[in-house]
């Protein structure tokens, strides 16, 4: 089941996704083209790289729901709803859990901001999109399915720790992003890839 839902996920290039499930479901949109138009965006903090008005714009519509924290809220229009960690929604079915998303050892994203990662139910399918973390104890109570997980190392965790992170929260699939764009090397994913073998599954997917 999850390796069928896996082909529903479109890596967008650094941590956008593109879900084509029973609703399209977009995670921070960056420097993509025009695609389906989004039931859902799920945008993670309001960095350039992950809150991109012009992005959103490409793939919104006028029944668009877009769930984001506070600071992307004030960059964005249309119907948007804002999430703190640990807060769940029920959009029609998708169902949301606000995750907390933070470095521990440098101050890109502290934690007071209340930034997000998300933990998305569909189609009986929990997907997890970290966001711009490092590895955080709040991980390894989440259950996942699918774990999209950032490697690049910089501005959030690296591909060591990421490693870490994919064996404490023990999901059936995991998909590294945070790379190829900004900071971060095809080297970062394939790392991550080879130190899972044999404990967890994870799929490089190519930028669609
Ligand atoms: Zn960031």
């Amino acid at each position: 089941m999850i390796a069928s839902f896996s082909k529903k996920i479109h890596w967008l290039g650094h941590d956008g996704f593109r879900i084509d499930s029973e609703k399209i479901i977009y995670f921070d949109p960056y420097q993509i083209e025009a695609g389906p138009r989004a039931d859902l965006i799920l945008i993670s903090h309001d960095h350039f790289d992950h809150c991109s008005p012009e992005d959103v714009a490409k793939i919104q519509g006028p029944e668009t729901i877009i769930v984001t924290e506070k600071d992307s809220a004030e960059k964005l229009t249309g119907n948007v709803r804002i999430l703190k960690p640990g807060e769940t929604l029920n959009l029609d079915g998708v169902k949301i859990l606000g995750v907390p998303s933070y470095n521990t050892d440098k101050d890109f994203h502290p934690r007071k901001n209340g930034w997000l990662g998300f933990l998305v139910e569909v189609s009986g399918i929990r997907i997890y999109h970290a966001g711009d973390t490092d590895y955080i104890p709040e991980m390894k109570d989440l259950k996942v399915d699918i774990a999209l997980l950032p490697v690049s190392g910089t501005y959030v965790m690296t591909a060591e720790q990421a490693v870490k992170a994919a064996l404490a929260i023990r999901p059936g699939l995991a998909i590294p992003m945070h790379y190829g764009a900004i900071v971060g090397s095809n080297q970062d994913a394939l790392d991550f890839k080879n130190a899972l073998d044999g404990k967890v599954d994870v799929l490089i997917l190519k930028k669609s």
